[in-house]
């Protein structure tokens, strides 16, 4: 499997490609990154704040997916690339 996953192995959009990258060169470079930051601090509804999603927004979105690795998978799929 190449696909370098914020977490789960089934998110939809990984955060590197293990056949392209090395995984500490990924780690290294997201966790500069604020989106990943708020990840890591087990706190998903806040990732969106630096690129101006609301915790709110975020919380209501989820609300309409039932489910907050939606929403992730949701989320980055709308800022692709952040
Ligand atoms: S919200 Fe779900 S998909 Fe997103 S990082 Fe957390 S566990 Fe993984």
């Amino acid at each position: 499997m190449w696909q370098i996953n914020p977490c789960c192995p089934g998110t939809k959009y990984p955060i590197g490609d293990a056949r392209k990258e090395k995984v500490a060169e990924v780690l290294a470079r997201v966790s500069k990154m604020e989106v990943f930051q708020r990840l890591n601090e087990g706190d998903p509804w806040r990732m969106g704040e630096s690129l101006g999603v609301t915790e709110e927004a975020a919380r209501a979105r989820t609300r309409e997916l039932e489910n907050v690795c939606l929403y992730c998978d949701a989320f980055l799929g709308a800022f692709a690339g952040v």
